[in-house]
């Protein structure tokens, strides 16, 4: 069939780059795994779709992909609404605050970046009196995965090393929320694989609380390969796949 539109033919050449990076991406993927003697099943690819149109999500969702990461809640709940007709998963990557917790709770499956206790209970609050109950589109129990500031570091958020047992306590007691794993951003002059192994350190101690939670979210476009050395579940690509970031939407 003949594409009939402009819009037609934007869609049909969006999707053939989408499936071109996609492919790169898988290729990588499959390479780092085959060097680290880890099946390729072992990785899940979440898609951080930020700044860029649900319309992509589409496309993505078409080429077989099955996760979305967003990193604020103003673009993301929109996005995931254009979307609630698809079957996939959401995962909220950004800082959070606490009163956003609510609305971030309603469409999340997973949120990678609970830091402090004080989010851990608006969180598990926002599940046991939202919408989420009802909705068919999302689990019962919301996944929560403890962010690390593997440098100690607390700008770009995460709780050090140090605080990783507590948080992970208390995400572990709190009714509503699951206890998933573990999640870092490599941080700036510092060796992601230095960055990842103290990454690996934290999960062994968030699984002393939860021997199941085994997910460990680590490496970006740049830094895949050595996360999935170290042991990543979950790898959060965003311009390896979509391309440059367009300007924030405010
Ligand atoms: C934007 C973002 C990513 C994706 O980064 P890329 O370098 O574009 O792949 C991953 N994780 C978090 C937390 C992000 O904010």
């Amino acid at each position: 069939m003949f594409p009939t539109s402009s819009s037609e033919l934007g869609r049909v050449a969006r999707r053939g780059e989408l499936a071109a990076s996609l492919a790169e991406v898988r290729a990588r993927v499959g390479a780092a795994c085959a060097a680290a003697g880890r099946p390729v099943g072992d990785v899940t690819l979440v898609a951080v779709t930020k700044t860029r149109p649900a319309s992509d999500v589409r496309l993505l969702a078409g080429l077989g992909v099955t996760d979305f990461g967003e990193n604020r809640d103003q673009e993301a709940a929109p996005k995931a609404a254009e979307c609630a007709d698809l079957a996939i998963r959401w995962h909220f990557v950004g800082q959070l605050q606490a009163n956003k917790a609510g609305h971030v709770a309603r469409y999340a499956h997973v949120v990678h970046s609970v830091d402090r206790i004080r989010l851990v209970r608006s969180l598990g609050r926002a599940v046991r009196v939202g919408d989420r109950a009802a909705e068919d589109a999302v689990p019962r129990d919301l996944t929560c995965l403890v962010q690390v500031s593997v440098d100690g570091d607390p700008a770009r958020g995460g709780v050090p090393p140090g605080g990783v047992r507590e948080v992970a306590e208390a995400i572990e007691a709190e009714p509503g929320l699951a206890l998933g794993g573990v999640m870092a951003v490599a941080p700036l002059g510092m060796e992601p694989a230095s960055a990842f192994a103290v990454l690996g350190e934290c999960s062994a101690v968030v699984r002393l609380v939860r021997p199941g939670a085994a997910i460990i979210s680590a490496g970006m476009s740049a830094d895949l390969e050595p996360a999935i050395a170290a042991g990543a579940t979950h790898i959060r690509i965003g311009t390896a796949l979509l391309g440059a970031r367009r300007p924030p939407v405010l």
